[in-house]
């Protein structure tokens, strides 16, 4: 565009010169209207003074919008997959200020180049959006290995070698503790028992956590008081499983509070933490997030986040950690201060923004809140046969929690992995519903991998919002077949008819270890998680798992895109690539949508850009 085609009608008729006038040299062919006088130049009559100064002001404005429409980066060349409503594609898409300028053909794009633009050239690459974790424990999750790499463990004797290894390393008497080995990802399929745990480290207690289960060997059960005589007394739950003869089998469930861990190690420093994270931000960079959700943050991690805001690399959605098991003024106490909390107001690299309690055990460890029994298993070792697995909040509490932090406009949510966990969150919401309407809320139920037909209705009727861990249909699939059979998992993870329904579900991991996409636990690769829902592959079996429940490329893309970000109300700002919302996006090596089915979870991240800023380029 030239500069005289925007001028004032008048103006241009007059020929004044744009230059002289901003930059404020002698020039132009109005000169005769200008007087010199102590080294300033000025304009001889009021007529001309009133036009000069609206020109300045129209030309000051036009050279304004000129320079801010001017982009930083133009992307040009690829295949953007904007993931908007009509899931447009489209060639080049252009970047200021860190916000997305314009998306559209190469031609429309380059109009708002410039000569200080940067242009990527995609070579026919696709971009996605940048992807959005919606269930993650980062802090918790950097710090796993920050003092030892933990090795990988398939097997129980992978297990007792490292507690040998480590026992052998320790004073007597010293504790050694593994955490998050699930069972059920161990070849085995058991616990390491009490006896085996003894042989591992007789000179030390050891407790091997899985999820909120433990097995401990005999020196932990006696350093913590807990023999045949014991019994759960203060009220929160917990489940000791005994041997014929009443003798703890070392088995506690739900109750690692009670296992008296003394720890003599270095403890992490704040710089430590933030180290850690960067590591693990860079990490999550290169498999293509850009955002996460963190799902039950303590105090001292949203101190750490709150000092390191402007070195992350992620964008972050905070869920507040609430103790269900508090007295409910407690509870409505520290809601109110998370209400309080500075960083309650909308900032897109930090947002405290929900809360969140748990509302039954796990699948992995046989403790998942079921509507019918379990049944007798030696793999989650279970021997009552009408246990129903571990509920966590009264009914009547819940509701209570849920209503009081939608009242404090906080989005609530429970760990509810049973289908018996999920329907009650259901009857919970309800019962808020009918007194306050939940919808705005958003309220949302977190992994919620077992469900029913009528769960599914009354979630739609009502808004629910829920974030699920494809990565666990792969990983222990064949376990929970052995389990409960196939037609107990009609509704184990139906993103088909969750998506059929209507109903908003997001794609997350439950990262809680180890950095590493594939490596960690649970793994974070979102590829995987994507191909997972495409084929319902489990590991260990060739038999998918309820392929009616398959979905497609594009519903995939929008479980780690655009729907994670409406779970977490920032729709308006990401999840997908058009004007105004943040310029967060990803270059992969190969096309989502196109390339054959089993390439999905290979997919490799080229680039990734966090507000227009390259955060992670492929070596
Ligand atoms: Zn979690």
């Amino acid at each position: 565009m030239k500069l005289q085609d925007t001028l004032p009608k008048a103006m241009a008729r007059r020929r004044i010169w744009a230059a002289p006038v901003l930059w404020g040299e002698k020039c132009g062919r109005s000169a005769d209207a200008w007087v010199y006088t102590s080294g300033v130049w000025n304009v001889k009559t009021g007529v001309l003074a009133s036009m000069l100064v609206r020109l300045s002001v129209a030309l000051g404005m036009i050279g304004g919008a000129l320079l801010a429409q001017q982009a930083d980066l133009v992307v040009h060349r690829g295949k953007i997959v904007t993931v908007d409503k009509g899931f447009r594609i489209v060639e080049a898409m252009a970047v200021r200020g860190g916000r997305i300028l314009a998306v559209g053909s190469r031609a429309e794009v380059e109009r708002l180049a410039g000569p200080r633009t940067e242009r990527v050239d995609l070579a026919g690459k696709t971009v996605l959006p940048g992807l959005i974790d919606s269930h993650v424990h980062a802090g918790a999750a950097a710090m796993y290995e920050w003092e030892r790499p933990v090795p990988d463990m398939e097997t129980v004797a992978d297990v007792l070698k490292y507690i040998r290894g480590r026992a052998a390393a320790a004073k007597p008497g010293e504790w050694i503790t593994l955490s998050q080995v699930f069972i059920t990802r161990l070849k085995d399929q058991r616990f390491p028992t009490r006896a085996e745990l003894d042989a591992a480290a007789p000179r030390n207690p050891v407790s091997f956590a899985t999820g909120p289960d433990a097995s401990v060997n005999s020196m932990a059960l006696k350093l913590s008081g807990i023999d045949r005589n014991f019994r759960i007394t203060d009220g929160q739950p917990g489940r000791i499983e005994r041997d014929v003869k009443g003798e703890p089998t070392g088995i506690l469930r739900s109750c690692s509070r009670l296992i008296k861990i003394t720890t003599s190690g270095r403890r992490p420093t704040p710089e430590d933490k933030r180290r850690q994270i960067k590591a693990l931000f860079a990490d999550y960079n290169s498999a293509g997030i850009t955002s996460i959700s963190e799902r039950d943050l303590n105090d001292d991690w949203v101190t750490v986040y709150r000092g390191m805001k402007d070195e992350l690399t992620c964008r972050v959605y905070i869920t507040y950690s609430l103790d269900a098991q508090a007295p409910m003024d407690k509870i409505t106490a520290r809601i109110q201060a998370a209400a309080r909390d500075p960083l309650r107001r909308y900032d897109s690299m930090l947002w405290l923004r929900g809360v969140k309690v748990y509302a039954d055990g796990g699948m992995l460890t046989g403790s998942a809140y079921m509507l019918q029994p379990w049944g007798v298993s030696q793999v989650y070792s279970i021997t009552d046969p009408s246990y129903r697995g571990m509920r966590f909040i009264e009914p009547d509490k819940l509701y209570q929690i849920l209503k009081t932090a939608i009242q404090h406009d906080l989005q609530p949510t429970a760990h509810s992995v049973g289908d018996g966990a999920v329907t009650e969150m259901v009857d919970a919401y309800e019962r808020v519903n009918r007194e306050l309407p939940v919808r705005a809320a958003r309220p949302s139920i977190s992994h919620s991998n077992f469900m029913t037909a009528d769960a599914i209705r009354r979630i739609k009727e009502m808004g629910v919002v829920l974030d699920l861990q494809p990565v666990w249909l792969w990983l222990d699939g064949a376990t929970l077949r052995k389990q409960f059979g196939d037609a107990r998992l009609t509704y184990f993870q139906p993103y088909r008819s969750l998506f059929d329904a209507g109903v908003m579900a997001g794609g997350g991991s439950d990262h809680m270890q180890k950095i590493g996409s594939l490596r960690s636990i649970n793994p974070y690769n979102p590829w995987l998680g994507m191909w997972t829902t495409l084929t319902r592959q489990s590991r260990w079996t060739d038999q998918p798992m309820h392929p009616e429940q398959r979905i497609t490329r594009q519903e995939a893309v929008k479980l780690y895109t655009i729907n994670n970000a409406y779970l977490t109300f920032t729709e308006q700002e990401k999840g997908s690539l058009e004007k105004g919302k943040l310029a967060d996006f990803i270059v992969l090596d190969r096309d989502v949508l196109t390339c054959p089915v089993e390439q999905v979870k290979d997919i490799q991240v080229e680039q990734t850009y966090l507000g227009g800023k390259r955060v992670y380029q492929r070596r």
